[in-house]
C-alpha cells in the first residue's frame, strides 16, 4: 500500500532514512486529480529510482485571484489508489498552512522565462511553480525529478532553475499523453462540456496540421504558426491566447531552420488549455 505522508517532518525523516540506505529517490510533483498523463510520469520515474514519491499539492501561489484554485478537482482517495497501481511508493500531501507558514515571503523566480508566453497571461504563475518545486526539493530530497512535456514552458523554466540554483537533481521530461481523440490530458478537461470538448480538439488538430507542413519541408516559423492559428480560428467556441513557434531551449522566437516547439494557449469558455508540439527535436532526459 502506498504510504501517505502529510507532515513535512515525517517526509524529511523518510527521505533521510532512504538516503542513508543508499536508495535513489524520484519525485513527481502533481496537483492531484490524477489522470493517465500523471500515471505515465510515475511509470517512467519508477524505472529511474528505487523509491518514487509523488506529491499532491494544489499550490495556491500558482493560481491568480481570478483562477480556479477553489474549484480545482480534489479526490485524494481516488488519487491514492491510482498512484499505488502506477508504482508510487509514497504520496506526500502537505497542507498549505505547513508549506507556507505565517509570514512566508521568500520566492524563487526565473527573471525572464517566467514573463513570456504563459507568463504574459499569468504573470505570477511561474513564480508560484518555481517556489513550490524548490520547497518540495528541500523536503523530499530527490535524486531525480520528473515533469511532463504537456507543460512545456514549465519544463524549460524548471530545468533552468535546477541549473541556476545548482540543485543536485536530474530532471526527466516525459511525453504528453493524449485522450483517444487527441486532446492532451489535463485535470482541467473535466470542466469541458461535450460541445466545448469538440472545440478543444482543434488545438491538437492545428498542431498536427503544422507537423504535416513541417514534415513536407516547411520551415518558416510564421507559416507554421499560421497553420495552427487558422485551424483553431475556423472552430467555434475557442479563443486563442497565443500560438508561438519558439526555440525549445530558450523559448525565444524560433528562427527559420532551427528545431522548434509550437506552444499554444486557448480558452474554451472559462477553461484555459495549453498544448505544444516539438518539431525537429526530441525531448531530452536530463
Ligand atoms: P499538474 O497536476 O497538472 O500540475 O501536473 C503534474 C505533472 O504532470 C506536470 O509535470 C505536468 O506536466 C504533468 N502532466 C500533466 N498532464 C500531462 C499529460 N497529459 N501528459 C504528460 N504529463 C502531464
Amino acid at each position: 500500500v502506498t504510504g501517505i505522508i502529510t507532515s513535512i517532518a515525517a517526509m524529511r525523516r523518510e527521505a533521510e532514512a532512504l538516503r542513508a540506505r543508499g536508495q535513489r529517490i524520484a519525485l513527481a510533483p502533481t496537483m492531484g486529480a490524477l489522470h493517465e498523463g500523471h500515471l505515465s510520469l510515475f511509470r517512467v520515474a519508477r524505472r529511474r529510482a528505487d523509491v518514487l514519491v509523488a506529491s499532491i499539492f494544489v499550490n495556491p501561489t500558482q493560481f491568480a485571484e481570478n483562477e480556479d484554485f477553489g474549484r480545482y478537482p480534489r479526490n485524494l482517495r481516488r488519487d491514492a489508489a491510482l498512484a499505488e497501481q502506477s508504482g508510487c511508493d509514497l504520496l506526500f500531501c502537505p497542507s498549505a498552512a505547513e508549506m507556507y507558514p505565517h509570514m512566508h515571503e521568500t520566492t524563487v523566480m526565473t527573471d525572464n522565462l517566467s514573463r513570456i508566453l504563459e507568463g504574459e497571461h499569468r504573470p505570477t504563475h511561474f513564480r508560484g511553480v518555481t517556489t513550490v518545486v524548490s520547497i518540495l526539493f528541500n523536503i523530499v530530497k530527490p535524486h531525480v525529478a520528473i515533469f511532463g512535456q504537456k507543460d512545456f514552458q514549465q519544463s524549460v523554466i524548471l530545468r533552468r532553475m535546477i541549473r541556476d540554483l545548482h540543485f543536485d537533481i536530474e530532471m526527466i521530461v516525459a511525453p504528453t499523453i493524449r485522450e483517444a481523440d487527441g486532446l492532451a490530458m489535463s485535470s482541467r478537461n473535466a470542466y469541458l462540456d461535450p460541445q466545448q470538448r469538440l472545440a478543444a480538439l482543434s488545438i491538437n488538430r492545428g498542431l498536427q496540421s503544422a507537423r504535416g507542413l513541417y514534415e513536407a519541408g516547411e520551415r518558416n516559423p510564421a507559416v507554421l504558426e499560421n497553420e495552427v492559428e487558422s485551424v483553431i480560428l475556423a472552430t467555434e467556441g475557442i479563443e486563442i491566447d497565443y500560438v508561438r513557434a519558439s526555440n525549445p531551449e530558450t523559448l525565444a522566437p524560433s528562427k527559420e531552420g532551427e528545431p522548434c516547439v509550437i506552444v499554444v494557449a486557448a480558452r474554451v469558455g472559462a477553461t484555459r488549455l495549453i498544448d505544444n508540439i516539438l518539431l525537429g527535436a526530441e525531448i531530452e532526459a536530463s
